[in-house]
């Protein structure tokens, strides 16, 4: 079975590991966008190619963890900010998984390469 683990290839976090707060690192599962209009099409075929699976995987019972979204998939709780509540954390409809995908996905500029290369190394440490 391996519809506890995170869909995105060579990426091993589970569900068990979901569970497991490590400090500030609590990774969630984010369930694929169902087939409801264009826009959730769209996204659910671009997470499916984002996962780089050679296999064919069902992604109706697929996950996709936490750790490949950046901070920007999700909507800001403004309302809690300016209240100083603990914070909701709202999925965007349109967000991708961005970080830790093998991609085949050309770059947006000549200069992004050296760009990704630095933050790779600096993601390192
Ligand atoms: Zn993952």
């Amino acid at each position: 079975m391996t519809g506890n683990r995170c869909a995105v290839y060579g990426c091993n976090n589970t569900f068990s590991t979901s569970k497991r707060c490590e400090g500030e690192r609590q990774i969630s599962m984010h369930v694929f966008p169902k087939f409801k209009d264009l826009v959730s099409q769209t996204i659910r075929k671009e997470w499916v190619t984002r996962c780089s699976r050679r296999d064919k995987f069902n992604p109706d019972t697929s996950r996709i963890c936490s750790e490949h979204f950046t901070e920007t998939n999700y909507e800001r709780d403004l309302q809690h900010e300016l209240l100083g509540l603990p914070l909701r954390k709202q999925f965007k409809k349109t967000a991708v998984p961005t970080i830790g995908i093998m991609k085949k996905i050309p770059p947006k500029s000549k200069s992004a390469g050296k760009r990704d290369e630095r933050m790779a190394k600096r993601r390192r440490n």
